[in-house]
C-alpha cells in the first residue's frame, strides 16, 4: 500500500498565504500589506524589511537555503535566479541569513538573454522583476533542495513589459474598472473589486523515459518528427476516462502531493482520449494566481514524471496521427461579494444584467476574434488549430439551447418572455434516481463554449502560458464594457436603453454564435460567408497583433504600448523561425545519423540473403522485391535529405522576423514532411531489430 495523504493537512502547507502573514505579521504591517495587494496604497521599504524577514524566516523554517524571483518571461517557461540567504561569513567563519526588503521587492537578473524583441539592445541589459504581492510566495522542494519562490513581473529599465505577468495585472485592472461601472448602473453600491476567476484544464503525454532518451527527436524538439502509426491508435476510445494504470496513478499521486502543498488545488484528474495522454484542473482561482499555477503544475509534471523514470510531454502535438493537448481556459468575472457576473441564473431571460455582459462578451469576441486566435499561437499549436483537429482556428462561440433560444426571442421579436427549463433525465431504471438535467448540452468542438457560468476558450496550446488568453479576454470585454458604459450612463431612461442595448448587441454579433459541429467542412464555409476570420498558423495569426485596432485597443486601457506590441510581434517570428529551424537541423541529423545507415545495413542483409537463398537454390524473388522496395524509399529518403538540408541553410540568408518566419513555414516545414514520407514507409518495412529508435506503439501503449 501506498503512503497516506491527508489533503487538508498538507494543504498550502508552503505557501506564505494570508494565515501565515497575519499570524506573523505585526498588525500594522500586514494591513498595509493588505492594502498594497488591493492597490490602494504602495508598499513602504521598512514594512517590506519586516515581511521579507519574516517571510525568511518561515521558509528556513521549511528548509529552504534559497531565495528566488521566480518570473515569466517570453520564452514560454517560467526563469529563475536563486540567490542563498548566506551573508559574508564574519570574522569567526560564520554566516548570518540575510533578506531585506529591497531584495523582497526587487531584483536585477542580467536580463540580456531573454527575449525582449528589439526593446533593449543588449549592451542595455538591466531588466528588472518586482514582487508581485497579489500572487502568495511558496517554498519549493525538489533536487535543488527547498527554494522560497517570490513571484514576480519583469520589465526593462524603461518599464516596459519583457514578460506575461506585467500585462496581465495591467488588463485585471482594466477589466475590474470597465465592471464596476457596469455593475453601478444596475445599483450595485457594495461591489468593491471585480476579478477575472480562471480555471486552466491542462492536458499532457506522459512517456518511459529511457524510450524517451533514444528519440532524439523529442529530446530536441518535444515532438517525434518521424514515426509510423501503430496497429492500434485511439479508435477504440478505450482509454478516454479508462482505469488510470499504476506507474500512471503513483505519479499523479506525488503531483497532487506536491501541488497541494504549495496551494495548487489540482482536483480533477483522468485519462485523455489519446492513449498515454492525461489531464489536470485545478479549482479555478483568481486569474494571475491562476496562470502562476498553471505554470507551476507544468514544472511539477515535468520533475514529478522524471523522479518516477517517465517524461512529461506538453508539446501540443507530440504524436502525429493522435490526439495532441491543449488547455481550457475557463474564464468567468466575480465581484469580491461573490456576485459572477456570467451567472444566468434560473431564468436569463429576466436577468438583464447578465444579459447585457453576454452581449458585451458576444460583442468583443466578434470584434476582436483574430486577437483571440492570435493569444492561442504557438509555434506547437499550428498542428491543432487549422489543422484537422480541435478546436478549429475559426472563433465562434457556443451558447447552447436555453441561451441561443432567449438571444433569438430579443432579436426576433425585442423581447424575450420564456427560458426553456431543464427537465428530468429519466435514467428508466427502477433501482436509479431520476437525475435534473442541464439546461443545456455541451458543445465540445466549440472553440470558445459557455458552459454553465463560465466561458471555456479552449484553444489555448498545452505547452503555452495562459496569459496571453487572458490578457486579451480581459481587454477585450473591458472595451465593450467601456462602450456600452459610456452609452448608458448618459441615458434618460436606463430600463430603455439597457433593453435596446442587448438587442443591439445580439442582432450585430450574433454571427459570432455557432452551435453546430465545429469541425464539420460546412462550418468552413458558413463561417466564410459569415465573414468570419478563418487564420490557420501562427505566422499569419500574429499580424493581429499590431493592427490599427489593437494598437488602439490595448493602448487605451495601458495594457500594452505599440512599442511592446511589436516588440511580442517580432518575439513570435524569431520564436517560430528557431523552433522550425530546430526541428529541421534535427530531422537531418536523426536521418542522416541513425535511419539512413540503418537501413543501409539491412539492405546489405537482405541482399545477403538474396544471395544465400538462390544459392540455396530456392526462388528468391520476394527477398528481391523486398530490397526493391526498401533501396526506392532509402533512395527518396536521401533526396529529400539533400533537399531539407539546402533549404534550411538557405533560411539564414532571409530577414529575420515575419519573411523568415513565412519561409520556414512554407519552405522547410514542406520539405520536412517531404522527408518524413519515406521515412516513416521504411519503418512500417525494416526489421524492428534495425530500426535506431522506439516506435509509436513502443511510447504510447508501454509506460
Ligand atoms: P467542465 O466540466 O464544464 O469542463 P468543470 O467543472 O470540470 O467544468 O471545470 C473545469 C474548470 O473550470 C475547473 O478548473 C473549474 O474550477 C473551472 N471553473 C468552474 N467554474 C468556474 C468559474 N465560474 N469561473 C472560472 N472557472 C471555473
Ligand atoms: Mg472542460
Amino acid at each position: 500500500m501506498s503512503e497516506k495523504i491527508n489533503v487538508a493537512e498538507i494543504f498550502g502547507e508552503n505557501v506564505f498565504n494570508d494565515t501565515v502573514m497575519k499570524e506573523r505579521l505585526p498588525k500594522n504591517v500586514y494591513k498595509n500589506l493588505k492594502l498594497a495587494m488591493k492597490g490602494e496604497k504602495e508598499l513602504q521599504l521598512a514594512d517590506a524589511d519586516v515581511i521579507a524577514n519574516e517571510m525568511k524566516d518561515w521558509a528556513i523554517e521549511k528548509g529552504a537555503t534559497h531565495y528566488t524571483h521566480w518570473f515569466q518571461p517570453l520564452t514560454g517557461s517560467t526563469a529563475e535566479k536563486h540567490d542563498s540567504f548566506i551573508s559574508a561569513p564574519n570574522e569567526n567563519g560564520k554566516v548570518l541569513m540575510e533578506f531585506s526588503g529591497k531584495e523582497l521587492i526587487k531584483g536585477e537578473p542580467d536580463a540580456s538573454s531573454f527575449p525582449s524583441g528589439g526593446l533593449r539592445a543588449t549592451f542595455e541589459a538591466r531588466g528588472y522583476t518586482a514582487w508581485d504581492c497579489t500572487s502568495p510566495a511558496f517554498v519549493r522542494e525538489d533536487a535543488t533542495g527547498a527554494t522560497l519562490c517570490i513571484p514576480t513581473a519583469f520589465c526593462s529599465y524603461t518599464g516596459e513589459a519583457l514578460d506575461q505577468k506585467t500585462p496581465l495585472l495591467r488588463s485585471m485592472d482594466a477589466i475590474n474598472e470597465q465592471s464596476l461601472r457596469i455593475l453601478k448602473l444596475f445599483g450595485n453600491t457594495t461591489s468593491k473589486k471585480v476579478t477575472p476567476s480562471v480555471g486552466a484544464e491542462q492536458e499532457y503525454f506522459i512517456v518511459d523515459r529511457d524510450k524517451y532518451l533514444q528519440r532524439k527527436d523529442l529530446i530536441f524538439s518535444g515532438r517525434t518528427l518521424f514515426g509510423a502509426m501503430p496497429p492500434k491508435g485511439q479508435e477504440l476510445d478505450d482509454h478516454y476516462f479508462g482505469a488510470i494504470r499504476e506507474r500512471i496513478g503513483a505519479f499523479m499521486k506525488d503531483v497532487n502531493k506536491e501541488l497541494w502543498k504549495m496551494g495548487v488545488s489540482a482536483k480533477t484528474q483522468h485519462n485523455e482520449v489519446a492513449p498515454a495522454q492525461h489531464e489536470l484542473a485545478p479549482i479555478y482561482a483568481q486569474c494571475n494566481t491562476a496562470t502562476d499555477n498553471n505554470q507551476l503544475t507544468m514544472e511539477v509534471l515535468k520533475k514529478v514524471a522524471y523522479r518516477h523514470n517517465l517524461v512529461c510531454l506538453l508539446h501540443e502535438k507530440p504524436f502525429a496521427g493522435v490526439n495532441g493537448s491543449g488547455k481550457h481556459n475557463n474564464w468567468s468575472i466575480t465581484t469580491d461579494d461573490g456576485i459572477n457576473l456570467l451567472d444566468p441564473g434560473k431564468t436569463p431571460h429576466e436577468n438583464i444584467q447578465f444579459l447585457l455582459v453576454l452581449g458585451a462578451v458576444m460583442k468583443a469576441v466578434d470584434t476582436h476574434a483574430d486577437l483571440l486566435r492570435e493569444s492561442a499561437s504557438d509555434v506547437g499549436n499550428d498542428h491543432r488549430l487549422g489543422a484537422n483537429e480541435a478546436p478549429p482556428a475559426i472563433i465562434s462561440m457556443f451558447l447552447g439551447e436555453q441561451l441561443e433560444d432567449v438571444v433569438m426571442q430579443l432579436i426576433d421579436k425585442g423581447d424575450a418572455t420564456n427560458s426553456i427549463q431543464k427537465g428530468k433525465l429519466k435514467t428508466g431504471a427502477s433501482t436509479l434516481p431520476d437525475l435534473n438535467k442541464d439546461a443545456t448540452d455541451r458543445n465540445r468542438t466549440s472553440p470558445f463554449a459557455f458552459t454553465g457560468n463560465k466561458f471555456e476558450f479552449r484553444m489555448v496550446g498545452s505547452s503555452d502560458s495562459i496569459a496571453p488568453a487572458n490578457v486579451v479576454l480581459n481587454t477585450i470585454v473591458a472595451e465593450s464594457f467601456r462602450e456600452i458604459a459610456d452609452e448608458l450612463e448618459k441615458a434618460d431612461n436606463f430600463d430603455m436603453a439597457c433593453h435596446d442595448m442587448i438587442k443591439k448587441l445580439f442582432t450585430e454579433h450574433h454571427r459570432i454564435v455557432f452551435n453546430g459541429n465545429g469541425y464539420s467542412d460546412e462550418w468552413v464555409e458558413e463561417a466564410e460567408r459569415r465573414g468570419l476570420p478563418n487564420i490557420k498558423s501562427m505566422v499569419d495569426a500574429v499580424p493581429a497583433l499590431t493592427a490599427p485596432k489593437a494598437i488602439k485597443l490595448f493602448e487605451s486601457f495601458g495594457v500594452f504600448t505599440e512599442s511592446e506590441l511589436r516588440s511580442r510581434a517580432e518575439i513570435k517570428y524569431e520564436a517560430y523561425a528557431k523552433a522550425i529551424n530546430i526541428e529541421a537541423k534535427s530531422m537531418i541529423d536523426i536521418a542522416s545519423k541513425h535511419i539512413i545507415p540503418a537501413v543501409v545495413s539491412y539492405t546489405t542483409e537482405l541482399a545477403n540473403s538474396v544471395i544465400a537463398v538462390s544459392e540455396a537454390g530456392v526462388d528468391s524473388s520476394t527477398q528481391k522485391e523486398l530490397l526493391d522496395e526498401v533501396t526506392k524509399y532509402l533512395k527518396e529518403m536521401k533526396a529529400a535529405l539533400k533537399k531539407l538540408t539546402e533549404v534550411t541553410e538557405k533560411a539564414s540568408d532571409i530577414t529575420e522576423g515575419k519573411e523568415q518566419a513565412t519561409y520556414f513555414r512554407d519552405v522547410v516545414k514542406v520539405a520536412m514532411d517531404e522527408l518524413r514520407a519515406p521515412a516513416d514507409k521504411l519503418e512500417m518495412i525494416v526489421d524492428k531489430e534495425f530500426w535506431p529508435f522506439p516506435s509509436y506503439g513502443d511510447l504510447l501503449f508501454e509506460v
